[in-house]
This record gives C-alpha cells, structure tokens and sequence, in this order.
C-alpha cells in the first residue's frame, strides 16, 4: 500500500514538475519576444523599479548613452541617466522626470517644440550630452506604481533646423525693420503737413499706406520677439518698476481701437501704485497680448474689464471680455505658436497666432504664469500673475 502511495506522489510530483516546467518555458519565451521587440526599437528604453534602479536597458540605450547594459543593471538611474538642462546644471530630483513620475504615478512627456529652456539633456558616459525628447511613464500593477519606463530619442538634429529656421526669420526680421521705420517716418513727415498740405485723396491713400506699415512693423516685432525667445537670447533688464503704469500705457495705445469699436473699458485697480522688480518691456509684451486680443476679440459695444490686484506673493493681472469666447475643444492649442481658433478667423482675419505664445514665455521668464478661463460666445478671462518682489 505504502509502495502505491509512493508511487503515486511520485506520478503527482513529475505531471506538476511538467507543468512548471511548460509555464516557465512560457514566460521565457515572452521574456525572450519582448527582450527582441524592446531591444530592436530605434527609441532607446530605460525602465526602473520603484526605488529608481535600473531593471531593464535595451540596444538602443546602450548606444545612444554608451554602456552595457550590464554595467549599470540594479544600479540607482543617477549614476547612468545623469539629466541636464540647458545650462549644464544637474536637474535636481523634483524636476528630474523620472522622480517625478515614480512620486506622481503620471505620464510625463517632453516634445521636440520645447523652447531650448525646457529641453532636458542626457549625458552620456564619456560626458558628452544630447538633447532629447522624452516619455515617462509609469508601471501600475494591481493599482500601485511598481517602476517607470523612459523612452527617449536624441533631437540634435530636430533642434538644429528648428536653430536655422529661427535665424533665417531673425535675419529676414531684422532686415525688413529698417526700411519699415524709414516708411513710418516718411510717412509722418507728410501727415504732418510740414511738406505741404495734401489734398483729401492724398490723405486717404497716405492713411492707407500708414496703417498697412504699421501692420507690417507690429508683426515683424512680434516675429523678432518669438525669435528671442525660441534662441533663448532674452535679456531681461530687471528694475523696480510700477506694474500699474505699464497696464494704464498699453490701456492709453488701445483707446483708438475701444472707440472705434464703442466698447465700454473698466479699469480697477485699488492701490496708487503697484511696484516690483521686474522688466517692464517684457512685462509690456504679456499686457499688450492680452489687452489688444481683448479688443479685438469683443464685437461692437462689448464690455471690457481690466483689474490689478495683490494676490499672495503676486500681483494679478485679469481681464474679463464679453466676447466671442474661445471653443472648448480648441481651448489647449491656444498657447501654441501660430494658432488660431475658428471663431477667431471669422471674426478678425487679421492675426497671427504669434502673440500668446510670446506672452506666456515672456511670463514664465518673469516667473509669473498666464492661464484664461472661456465659453464661446459668451466670453474669454484671461489672467497674469507677476511675482512681488523688492
Ligand atoms: P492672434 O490674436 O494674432 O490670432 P494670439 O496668439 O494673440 O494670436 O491669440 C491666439 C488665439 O487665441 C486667437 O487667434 C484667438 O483664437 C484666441 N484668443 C486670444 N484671446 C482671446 C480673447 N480675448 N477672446 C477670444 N479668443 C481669444
């Protein structure tokens, strides 16, 4: 009896042993096709644990860092993905994406288009370094995060035609200004009457050539701002300055504009001045984007309210219009170089898509930040913040 027994356990060991068998040569053939799937895509892929130690590095990675995968497997992610940014400082953990992602359990992504301050650089092992575009995200297993996978790509080559392209636009700017202005004065000259007095066609037309060159001189600003901006090449020139003046000068430029369109302009602010260190001409940028668009984009008799307030640590900036509102659907594209909504086009053809996108960066190089809330057809509230400080 005892014989029987034994030998049956032993029939019951060998048929489990088998399974087992069959179930770990199923998981090493996965192991195996996702080893040469991973290994075989050009994007170079780091995944770690949650403690941040490198679990996994495929063929690409190795490349693009220089290293075996061997030599830095188990090891902490500092020691091989050292990150930087544009100035060549170590990104410290709070903005190290990786961290970030394994702290918040998001998906984190950095595209080809950041401006060159937001552009996260590797280095690699013989400590040269190359821009790259990113992609964090977690691993989630039965709702915990359990490790991270970095996918990334080397963009030096993205990044050098984006470079000759924003020069070509700077030179072509910068040429065109000159003859612009030299037409501006001229055409001054003969508004003044100091040539002689001009007959009424004569002042029509010359009012026709003054407005389209003042077009021309308003976007060739902006594109030579955007182009400073993309090259990273802002100086700011920081000074105690009267935020409130800044607004009232650019309300003063508008008053034409509000008239012509008979919309009633509300200006609030408590305080008799609201001062900071900042740079005023910057600053000038952000207001005149989101006070002119105001206009702009508020139809006749519409009503514009414009407030300065202290806010915490800053002093906000809000400007509420009854205008044609922005679409919810197009409402994340806005801060996005050359976008336009729908409405937009069909309310004001005239426009570039330029100005946010130069507001926003000019802002967040301030250190204040700009965001909007909207509802089509109802009206658009933007605000600024600009930090306090003395
Ligand atoms: P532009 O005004 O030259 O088109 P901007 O960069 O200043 O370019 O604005 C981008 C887009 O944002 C506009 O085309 C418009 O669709 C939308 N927008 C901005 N401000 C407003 C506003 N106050 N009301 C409605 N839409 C706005």
């Amino acid at each position: 009896r005892q014989r029987e027994r034994m030998e049956k356990m032993a029939k019951d060991l060998e048929v489990a042993f088998k399974g087992e068998k069959s179930a770990k040569e199923k998981i090493d053939a996965i192991r195996v096709e996702d080893e040469a799937l991973l290994g075989s895509i050009g994007d170079g892929v780091v995944a770690v644990d949650k403690e941040g130690k490198v679990m996994f590095v495929n063929r690409a990675a190795e490349e693009m860092l220089d290293f075996k995968s061997e030599q830095v497997i188990e090891k902490p992610y500092e020691q091989i993905l050292e990150m930087q940014n544009e100035k060549g400082e170590i990104l410290v953990k709070e903005k190290n994406p990786l961290y970030q992602d394994l702290n918040s359990g998001k998906k984190i992504v950095t595209d080809a288009s950041g401006t060159p301050e937001k552009t996260i650089y590797f280095v690699k092992n013989d400590k040269t370094k190359f821009p790259a575009a990113i992609t964090v995200a977690p691993v989630i297993l039965q709702g915990k995060t359990i490790g991270a996978v970095n996918v990334f790509r080397d963009i030096t080559v993205e990044r050098r035609i984006d470079k000759s392209k924003s020069e070509f636009v700077s030179l072509a700017s910068h040429q065109l200004r000159t003859p612009l202005t030299a037409i501006k004065w001229y055409a001054e000259m003969l508004m003044s009457k100091k040539t002689g007095k001009l007959g009424l066609k004569q002042k029509k037309y010359l009012d026709v050539i003054y407005d389209g060159n003042m077009r021309m001189i308003k976007l060739i600003d902006i594109m030579l701002d955007v182009s400073r901006l993309d090259a990273g090449k802002v100086k700011i020139r920081n000074e105690l300055s009267d935020i409130k003046k800044v607004a009232e000068i650019i309300i003063e430029e508008e008053k034409v504009n509000i008239k012509k369109r008979k919309q009633k302009f509300v200006f609030e602010c408590e305080e008799k001045e609201m001062k900071t260190v900042t740079d005023p001409n910057q600053l000038r940028i952000v207001f005149q984007n989101v006070i002119s668009n105001a206009v702009k984009y508020t139809p006749e008799a519409g009503r514009i309210v414009c407030s300065i307030k202290r806010d915490g640590d800053n002093f906000l900036l809000s400007i509420k219009d009854s205008g044609i509102g922005i679409p919810k659907d197009q409402q994340k594209r806005i801060f996005e170089k050359l976008f336009r909504a729908d409405n937009a086009f069909s309310h004001q053809p005239d426009g570039n898509g330029l100005g946010l996108y130069a507001a926003k960066a000019t802002i967040e190089n301030l250190g204040g930040k700009i965001w909007f809330e909207s509802k089509e057809g109802e009206g658009t509230m933007f605000f600024v913040t600009i930090p306090i400080k003395n």
